[in-house]
């Protein structure tokens, strides 16, 4: 699903995350690739400017260089939170429940997926009352009299799906409407699904004809069916439906194929209505909630980012934050203190640079070997405390030996690395001292 969003994306963050400092500059470029991969994804221009606007506003506010997120991670999330603001928030989403008795009422244009997704709704609705021990007694019919074979389709998935299907003899598609609406009532159904025409092309009598059913029928549920794959098209569609008929939400369908990602966006962005459902397949079983965390965090690459983003977050859970100030109060050294002063020490130069500014060390006369061995551990001793939990730097004795696997395995190290590190750590406490007074020499902070 959006695959065309998320591997520009995937490609985008696996080198931000690779770098070790974020600067003015790559903070540009970055935004810069997001903007080009948005419109490519046919995001209307507009929301790619606010978009891009609000996370520039926030990285320069929160200062994106700070000692506990990475700075990639730190942007990282930023995008991600703003995705998930513009795609809506997760809340409520999964609490849907048609009310009982309640007419839903499909809309849409032709091809986008309406007959399919009536069914599929009919089974979603059934499995969920299934779940619970019950059954729902169901109807779908349909109003859509244009299409030749649309009442054939509608009424073959019903059996497929186990529902009853009523077909009106009216022709007049508002008299048919109601013809149907009294049928369902008549015969205590407790969910009626409608399915209504669509044209290729919206037109004013279809909204008109729609309108009048609306008007007649006053359906609980409303929902507008678009194509994920008709990209800004859609949003013009969602405009004048919403303008005429108007509606609950939307079912985006087709996320499954090759789409890109910007009628999500633009719906979103615009129309500002849920987008409830997403349609994922052909099958009757494909239709799921849409959640906009999933949703966001697909768009930016999945997985790895995913990951990267709880990281985060546990960095800066307050319960952490405590333990941090704790630790530091009582004075004890911790690996969060060694990370922040080998990253001290990478702020102020090269390993060969500070051995001149230090009393003592600048004798011993470091061959260039010994400094460019020096160096390559001091990388490696990032890349394993990048790889350790916020509680693992608090406190080192957790490292057990599973925990030196996972760690090893995220540093790229071997588990003999992690212990060579650890050796070091504990004999590095006058090191670190140094250090520290180092870092109150002018010029350095
Ligand atoms: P309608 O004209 O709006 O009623 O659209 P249909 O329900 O007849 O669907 C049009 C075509 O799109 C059919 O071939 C469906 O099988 C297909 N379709 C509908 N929803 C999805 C979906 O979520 N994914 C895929 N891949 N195809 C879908
Ligand atoms: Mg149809």
């Amino acid at each position: 699903m959006f695959d065309f969003l998320s591997n520009k994306f995937s490609n985008l963050f696996s080198r931000l995350t690779g770098q070790s400092k974020l600067t003015e500059a790559n903070i540009k470029e970055t935004l810069q690739k997001v903007k080009d991969s948005l419109l490519e994804a046919d995001v209307p221009y507009v929301l790619v400017e606010t978009f891009l606007q609000e996370i520039s506003n926030e990285v320069v506010g929160q200062k994106v260089l700070t000692a506990t997120l990475k700075p990639g991670e730190h942007l990282i999330k930023i995008i991600h939170e703003k995705m998930v603001a513009f795609l809506g928030s997760a809340q409520g989403v999964e609490s849907i429940m048609f009310q009982i008795p309640s007419v839903i009422m499909l809309m849409g244009l032709q091809g986008s997926g309406k007959t399919t997704t009536v069914a599929k709704l009919a089974y979603f609705v059934q499995k969920q009352a299934e779940k619970r021990g019950k059954s729902r007694k169901i109807l779908l019919a349909s109003v859509d009299f244009h299409r030749p074979a649309a009442l054939e389709q509608l009424e073959i998935l019903a059996q497929q799906v186990g529902v009853d299907f009523y077909r009106s003899s009216l022709q007049d598609s508002c008299a048919a409407a109601v013809d149907i609406h009294n049928y369902y009532k008549k015969n205590g159904y407790e969910h009626l699904f409608l399915d209504t025409a669509g044209r290729m092309h919206i037109d004013t009598s279809l909204l008109q004809e729609l309108k009048m059913i609306d008007s007649k029928l006053h359906p609980k549920y409303k929902y507008l069916v678009l194509d994920a794959m008709t990209g800004q098209e859609s949003l013009r569609v969602a405009q004048l439906y919403e303008e005429s008929v108007g509606f609950n939400g939307a079912i985006l369908t087709k996320i499954d194929s090759d789409t890109r990602g910007g009628a999500a966006f633009a719906f979103r962005y615009t129309i500002k209505k849920p987008i409830v459902f997403i349609g994922a397949g052909e099958k009757v079983g494909d239709l799921e909630f849409c959640r906009p965390e999933r949703m966001a965090s697909r768009i930016l690459g999945m997985g790895d980012i995913q990951s990267l983003i709880e990281r985060a977050e546990e960095k800066i859970k307050q319960s952490d934050k405590d333990a941090l100030e704790k630790s530091l109060q009582q004075g004890k050294m911790s690996l969060i203190d060694f990370a922040q002063q080998l990253e001290m020490m990478n702020k102020i130069g090269s390993l060969s640079q500070i051995m001149n500014y230090m009393p003592g060390l600048g004798q011993n006369k470091l061959t260039p070997e010994m400094v460019e061995k020096g160096e390559k551990e001091i990388k490696r001793f990032r890349a394993i405390i990048n790889s350790m939990t916020l509680k693992e730097k608090l406190c080192p004795a957790l490292l057990n030996g599973s925990r030196k696997q996972r760690i090893a395995q995220g540093a790229g190290v071997t588990v003999t690395h992690i212990n060579e590190f650890l050796d070091r750590f504990e004999k590095s406490q006058q090191f670190v001292k140094l250090f520290k007074k180092l870092g109150k020499l002018p010029g350095f902070n």
